[in-house]
C-alpha cells in the first residue's frame, strides 16, 4: 500500500518542487549547498529527539548521548530536529511493526508507542542541555509531532493540526522550550514527515516566516527510519553502504550536502543508527570531510547555486541577511537569468510590511514586534514606520490585479502581489517610474535604468518617512547605480541583486542594525 503509492507521491513531490523554483519567498527551503572546489563539508541533521532509550532493548546507554559522543569523537556536530513531546497522543492504539503505523494509528509517538516520556525536550531537558554543550544545534520539528495538515495517501489514519493557528502555537511552544534549554534561538525547522499545507490552506512557508525559520530539508538519506530487514547487523549495513558507495563512487560527491538521520528508532523499534553513524562518519573523515550543523554549513554558503565567493552570492546574502527576499524559495539565486520587475518587486518590499500584510491575511493574532529575538535577520534598514507608504491601502498595480484579501490561495501569488502594489505606491508617491514612465508588465525583464528609478523612489520614501537620512541615501542611490549598466537591455538576477543590495543592505555600517519592530 505505502510503497504502491510512492511514486506517485516523488511526481507529486517533484511537481511542486519545480514550481518552488520559480517562487522568490522570504524562506528558502535548504537540501544543500554549492561550496568552493575542494571544500569537503557536509552536515547531518537528526530527528525525532532527544531520546534517552537504549538503541535496543537491554542496552544501557540513551542513543542521544551515543550520537553526540559518536559526533564529537571525530570533531563533528550535528543539528537534532527535535521535539517537545508526544505525550499528549493519547488515546491511540498501536500500529503494525514495519509499517508506516509502527508508533502509533492516529498519532506518532517517540521513542516507541507508550514511552512517551524516554524522549523530547520536555522530558529530557538534560540531553538538550547536554547537545548545546557538546556545540550541536537544536531546530524546531514541532512539539507533538502532529502532522500540519491532511497526507491521505500515506498517513490517511492520522491527525494534524486542526489549523494554522494550533500548528503556530505549537512550534512557538517548542521555540521557547528550546531557548531555555540551549540559550539560543532556533533558526532551522522541519515539518514532520514533510506535510507543509494546514487544514486551513497555510503553509509550512508562512510558518516558518512568522517564526524567521529557515526551512530545514536534506538532500542524502541516511536510511535509518526503515523497515528492519530482521537482522540488526545487516539493518546496520544497509544504512552504511549507500554512502560509502556514494563516496566511492565520487569523493567530492557529498560536498554539501545535508545528510537524514533518526534521533529515535526505525519502523521495527530499534536504532541502527547508533552503529552507522560512527561508520558513517569514519567513511567521511577517511574522505577529508567535515561535519558541522547546518547553521554552519549555511554560514560558509548560503545557497545551493552560487558558491559563496560569487559576488551574486555576496550581494543575495547581504539582502537575505537584511530580511529581503532575494532567492528562490529552491534555495537558488539564479544570477543569469534576467530580473522580472515582479520579482524586483518582492525583493523590495521590506520585511516588516511582509509582515504585516501576512498577519492581515492570516489574522494571527502572535505579535512579531514584540518578538524582536526571533527577528535578527529583519530588515535592520531603512525600518518601515509601518505598511505601505502613506499609510492608505495599497494601490492597485500597474497592468495586474489588486492583491486580493482572501485567506486561502497561492502564497506565491500573494507576495507578489503585495509586493507589486508596494512598489506602485512608492514609485507613484515619490519616484518617476509610477508617473512619467511607462510601467513594465510584472514578467517583464527590468532594465538598468528602470531599476535604478526604482532604487530611487524606494529611498526616497525611505528618508520621506524618516527611516533614513537623506545623506545617507544619496550615498546608496550613488553606490547602486555604480552597479548598474546604463543600456536598456533585460538585466541579470546576478547584476540587479548587487545594485539591490548596496541600496537596501549597505556592508559599509559597523553599526548595530537600526530596527523599527
Ligand atoms: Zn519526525
Amino acid at each position: 500500500m505505502l510503497d504502491a503509492f510512492r511514486p506517485l507521491g516523488r511526481r507529486i513531490k517533484a511537481w511542486r518542487r519545480r514550481g518552488d523554483a520559480l517562487v522568490l519567498d522570504p524562506v528558502r527551503r535548504v537540501t544543500r549547498v554549492a561550496l568552493p572546489p575542494g571544500d569537503r563539508v557536509a552536515a547531518m541533521t537528526f530527528d525525532d529527539g532527544p531520546t534517552a532509550a537504549p538503541p535496543r532493548a537491554g542496552g544501557d546507554q540513551g542513543l542521544t548521548m551515543l550520537l553526540a559522543e559518536a559526533l564529537e569523537s571525530f570533531g563533528a556536530a550535528g543539528t537534532f530536529n527535535v521535539i517537545g513531546s508526544t505525550a499528549g497522543n493519547y488515546p491511540d492504539r498501536p500500529g503494525r511493526p514495519g509499517s508506516a503505523y509502527w508508533n502509533g494509528l492516529r498519532y506518532d509517538h517517540y521513542p516507541a508507542f507508550g514511552r512517551d516520556r524516554e524522549a523530547g525536550l520536555e522530558h529530557q531537558p538534560d540531553l538538550a542541555r547536554r547537545l548545546a554543550a557538546g556545540g550541536h544545534e537544536l531546530s524546531n520539528h514541532s512539539y507533538r509531532h502532529l502532522l500540519f495538515g491532511p497526507k491521505p495517501l500515506v498517513y490517511w489514519r492520522r491527525a494534524w493540526f486542526s489549523g494554522s493557528a494550533e500548528a503556530l502555537a505549537d512550534l512557538h511552544r517548542l521555540h521557547e522550550a528550546i531557548r531555555l534549554a540551549s540559550g539560543r534561538e532556533p533558526a532551522l525547522a522541519r515539518p514532520p514527515h514533510y506535510v507543509d499545507v494546514t487544514r486551513d490552506g497555510w503553509t509550512a512557508y508562512d510558518l516558518y516566516d512568522w517564526l524567521g525559520y529557515t526551512y530545514l530539508a536534506a538532500s542524502f538519506d541516511g536510511g535509518g527510519w526503515l523497515p528492519s530487514t530482521g537482522s540488526f547487523r545487516r539493518d546496520v549495513e544497509a544504512m552504511v553502504e549507500p554512502l560509502r558507495r556514494a563516496l566511492d563512487h565520487d569523493p567530492d560527491g557529498l560536498r554539501g550536502q545535508i545528510i537524514f538521520q533518526k534521533d529515535g528508532y526505525n519502523m521495527s523499534g530499534e536504532a541502527p543508527v547508533a552503529e552507522a553513524l560512527p561508520r558513517h562518519l569514519e567513511v567521511l573523515h577517511r574522505c577529508g570531510y567535515r561535519v558541522v550543523t547546518v547553521s554552519e554549513l549555511l554560514d560558509r554558503s548560503p545557497f545551493a547555486d552560487v558558491e559563496p565567493d560569487q559576488p551574486a552570492a555576496a550581494a543575495a546574502r547581504r539582502l537575505v541577511e537584511a530580511g529581503f527576499a532575494a532567492a528562490y524559495r529552491d534555495n537558488t539565486v539564479r544570477p543569469d537569468r534576467p530580473m522580472t520587475a515582479a520579482e524586483a518587486a518582492v525583493t523590495m518590499l521590506p520585511r516588516q510590511a511582509w509582515l504585516e500584510a501576512l498577519a492581515a491575511r492570516t489574522g494571527w493574532t502572535l505579535p512579531p514586534r514584540l518578538q524582536a529575538g526571533w527577528m535578527r535577520r529583519t530588515a535592520p534598514a531603512p525600518g518601515w514606520p509601518g505598511g505601505t507608504p502613506g499609510g492608505g491601502a495599497p494601490g492597485r498595480a500597474p497592468g495586474g490585479a489588486a492583491p486580493a484579501p482572501g485567506r486561502r490561495g497561492s502564497r506565491g501569488a500573494y507576495l507578489y502581489a503585495q509586493a507589486w502594489a508596494f512598489l506602485q505606491a512608492v514609485t507613484g508617491t515619490a519616484g518617476p517610474a509610477g508617473g512619467r514612465r511607462q510601467a513594465p508588465q510584472p514578467a517583464e525583464p527590468v532594465s538598468g535604468p528602470l531599476l535604478a528609478a526604482w532604487i530611487e523612489a524606494w529611498l526616497d520614501a525611505a528618508v520621506s518617512q524618516g527611516a533614513l537620512d537623506g545623506a545617507e541615501a544619496g550615498r546608496r542611490l550613488e553606490s547602486a547605480r555604480r552597479a548598474l549598466p546604463a543600456g536598456s537591455g533585460p538585466l541579470p538576477r546576478g547584476t540587479a541583486l548587487a545594485a539591490l543590495a548596496e541600496a537596501l543592505a549597505p556592508d559599509d555600517t559597523g553599526a548595530p542594525a537600526r530596527t523599527r519592530l
